[in-house]
C-alpha cells in the first residue's frame, strides 16, 4: 500500500517518526508535558500585545497549551490540514464542530448508520434547537447531485463503524461545493494512515483519538483537522465557550501513540486480511463487511463486522472466545467483539441500531495486535462451540 502523503512526498510512517523540535527551546525529542493552567507575562506591553492579537503565545490551557499544540500540529500534518484542534473526547470534537458550524434553521444531511452517540446528539440536541436533519445512504450522497441543495453541512462517515459502508469522497465533496455545503467526516476507522479526506476536498476530518491514534486503550480524546478559517470558528466556540479541551497529559500519550500508528495499522491489517481470506471456509459467516484498498482508502484497518447464519448461538459464541474480550470500543491493542444484539437491547432512546435496521445477527470484530493465527484459531474454536 502506498501511504505517501501528497503534500510532503514522505510516507506517513516517516512523517510521524520525526522528532519534536521546540522553537528556541531545549532539544527534547518528545514534547514535554506542560502541566499548567496559566501562562503569565513579563510586562504590560507583552500582555496587551497578546490580548489584542498581536502575539500568539499561550494565555490559558483551555484554549492553548504547548503539549496539546505539538499533538495538533502532528495530526494536521498527517491529515494534510492547515490546523488541528485537540478535544477531551471524540464526542467533544463532534459536538464542538457541529454546534460551532450550525445555527437554527440550517439543514444537516447525515449519513445513515452514523455512530450511535452522534445520532443521539443530533436527535436530542440539534433537532430541538431548530436544526433540520435528513438521513441518507452513501449511494444517495454520491448519485444525487442535488441532495445537498439548501443543506448547510453534510455529516459523513466512511467507512462507518458498524456496517463499514464507504463513500466516494471526491464526488460528495464536489456536490457539496456546488451547493455551498460544508463537509465533515468522521475518519476514525481509517486514520490518516489509510485515508486523508482533506486531499479529496472534504472540509473537516475529525476522529475519536481514543481508538487507533491513542492505540493503547488508556486515553479518551478527539481531534479535528481543517482549514485555518474553519478552525478559528471551532476554537472560538468549542474551546473558548464549551470548554471541551484536551489535557496536556492525554496529548502526550496521543503523540506517543502517533509514533507507532503506521506500524500498528499494518499489523491490524495483517489480521484483518487473514480473517477476510478465511471467512469463506466458515459457511456460518453469511456476510462480511470489511472494506479494503480502493477509492480513497489505502488499506484495511482492524474493524469489521460479519453476519452469522441461524446455526450460530451468538451469546454462546461470545462466551466461548478466549482472546477476544467483549466491549464497546475498538482500535486498541486488544481484540474485541460487539454483538449487534447487545446494541439493539440497549435501553437508550433514540437507538440508532433500531432506527437504521442494523441486522440482529451482526457481530462487530475489532482485531488487535495479537498474532493473527492465534486470533483465527480462537474465533474458529468459539464458532465450533456455538453451533445450535
Ligand atoms: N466516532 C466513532 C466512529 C466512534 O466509534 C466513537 C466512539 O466509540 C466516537 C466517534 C466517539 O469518540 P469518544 O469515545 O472518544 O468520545
Amino acid at each position: 500500500m502506498d501511504k505517501r502523503l501528497p503534500q510532503t512526498g514522505l510516507d506517513i510512517a516517516t512523517l510521524l517518526a520525526e522528532p519534536y523540535h521546540a522553537a528556541g527551546g531545549i532539544a527534547a525529542a518528545v514534547p514535554p508535558i506542560v502541566q499548567t493552567s496559566l501562562f503569565t507575562f513579563d510586562d504590560y506591553a507583552a500582555f496587551e500585545a497578546r490580548m489584542s492579537g498581536r502575539s500568539d503565545s499561550p494565555i490559558y490551557t483551555r484554549v492553548q497549551n504547548p503539549t496539546v499544540s505539538a499533538f495538533e500540529e502532528m495530526m494536521a500534518r498527517a491529515e494534510g490540514a492547515e490546523e488541528g484542534i485537540g478535544f477531551a473526547s471524540g464526542m467533544a470534537a463532534i459536538s464542538g464542530t457541529l454546534l460551532s458550524l450550525l445555527a437554527p434553521g440550517d439543514r444537516i444531511a447525515c449519513i445513515t448508520h452514523v455512530y450511535s452517540d452522534t445520532f443521539r446528539l443530533i436527535e436530542t440536541h440539534l433537532k430541538p434547537c431548530g436544526v433540520e436533519v435528513t438521513y441518507h445512504d452513501p449511494e444517495a450522497f454520491e448519485t444525487d447531485p442535488d441532495l445537498l441543495k439548501g443543506a448547510r453541512l453534510a455529516y459523513l462517515e466512511s467507512p462507518g463503524s458498524m456496517m463499514m459502508r464507504t463513500l466516494d469522497l471526491d464526488r460528495v465533496a464536489e456536490h457539496a461545493r456546488r451547493h455551498g455545503a460544508l463537509t465533515v467526516i468522521d475518519n476514525t476507522w481509517a486514520t490518516p494512515v489509510l485515508q486523508t479526506p482533506i486531499a479529496h476536498g472534504i472540509d473537516v476530518s475529525l476522529q475519536s483519538a481514543s481508538k487507533y491514534i491513542g492505540g493503547h486503550s488508556d486515553t479518551v480524546a478527539g481531534i479535528v483537522c481543517t482549514s485555518a478559517e474553519i478552525a478559528a470558528r471551532i476554537r472560538a466556540h468549542a474551546l473558548t465557550l464549551f470548554g471541551g479541551k484536551l489535557a496536556p497529559f492525554e496529548a502526550f500519550l496521543l503523540t506517543r501513540g502517533l509514533r507507532t500508528l503506521s506500524a500498528r495499522i499494518a499489523q491490524h491489517q495483517r489480521a484483518a486480511d487473514l480473517f477476510v481470506d478465511r471467512f469463506v471456509s466458515r459457511p456460518e459467516v453469511r456476510a462480511v463487511h470489511a472494506p479494503g484498498q480502493g477509492g480513497t482508502l489505502k488499506g484495511r484497518s482492524g474493524l469489521m463486522s460479519i453476519e452469522f447464519d441461524e446455526t450460530v448461538d451468538i451469546p454462546r459464541f461470545a462466551d466461548a472466545l478466549r482472546l477476544f474480550r467483549l466491549g464497546v470500543s475498538w482500535g486498541g491493542f486488544e481484540s474485541l467483539v460487539l454483538p449487534a444484539s447487545v446494541g439493539l437491547a440497549q435501553a437508550a432512546d433514540p437507538n440508532p441500531m433500531r432506527h437504521f435496521g442494523v441486522p440482529e445477527r451482526l457481530v462487530r470484530l475489532s482485531l488487535g495486535l495479537e498474532e493473527p493465527e492465534d486470533l483465527w484459531a480462537d474465533f474458529c474454536t468459539a464458532l465450533d462451540a456455538a453451533r445450535v
